[in-house]
């Protein structure tokens, strides 16, 4: 099979996507770039996610043309071409209608930092003004929050887009995002919480470019390690704040 490992990797993450309780049935969807070209392989269009297989996951180049697979594209493909299309650092991007995200934007309220792991999209996550689900309009809006450096953004009504430098990475923006979603929206419940100035927040933004870092391997990125992961593994969590 074509583009086996990145095709792989989409249905792994979509497995652990429903295992993090951040999607439903065969809401959201993942790509993620194949490396030295212009193609993103992504999840096919519908398909849940315990019966999808590596095969049904298509291949596409950045005008949506199929390069692989026989299935639908999910129907958002135009906004991972966008995605990565405005962000050449993304290697990857996720999609999904995680609930405390998704209130947030059916509000339309950015996501304030209530706390600095929002350091993991930015200063604050903003809202994408709505457009139907799958359509151009989305895509561009989507594209434009993107655009100023933030690794998640709101879609109105709809739910939480991120990006990453790689899936795990992706995952983690998504996985962090929704936890700083709950804690606001918990905050708010029984009183008004301190929002942390923008000037610490880039403090943390900084300091996050060098977390997860080990001295023996200098490997991992901040943006690398998910949360999922690093309880896997205790030695790397150690010395999380
Ligand atoms: P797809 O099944 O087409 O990927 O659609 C799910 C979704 O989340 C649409 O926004
Ligand atoms: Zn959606």
């Amino acid at each position: 099979m074509k583009y086996e490992q990145e095709r792989h990797l989409v249905v792994t993450y979509l497995r652990r996507l429903l295992a993090a309780r951040l999607t439903t049935g065969s809401g959201g969807n993942i790509s993620v770039r194949i490396s030295g070209t212009a193609y993103f392989a992504i999840s096919p269009t519908g398909i849940t996610y315990d019966v999808m297989t590596p095969k049904d996951v298509v291949v596409l180049d950045a005008s949506g043309a199929v390069v692989a697979g026989k299935r639908i594209p999910s129907s958002e493909w135009r906004m991972h071409a966008a995605a990565y299309a405005t962000r050449p650092d993304a290697g990857a991007v996720v999609h999904t209608h995680s609930v405390f995200a998704t209130t947030f934007a059916c509000l339309r309220e950015e996501i304030p930092a209530v706390h600095y792991l929002v350091g993991f999209a930015g200063k604050r996550v903003p809202v994408a003004p709505y457009a139907t689900y799958g359509s151009v309009e989305l895509s561009s809006h989507a594209a434009a929050a993107l655009a100023g450096g933030v690794n998640a953004v709101l879609l109105a009504n709809h739910g939480l887009l991120a990006v990453g430098m790689d899936l795990n990475a992706a995952f983690g923006v998504a996985e962090e995002i929704e936890l700083v979603a709950r804690i606001a929206w918990q905050a708010r419940a029984i009183g008004e919480p301190v929002v942390l100035p923008d000037d610490e927040m880039d403090v943390i933004i900084e300091k996050f470019r060098g977390y997860g870092k080990q001295e023996t391997s200098g490997a991992a990125s901040p943006m690398v390690v998910s949360s999922q992961e690093a309880a896997e593994t205790p030695d790397a969590a150690e010395g999380t704040a």
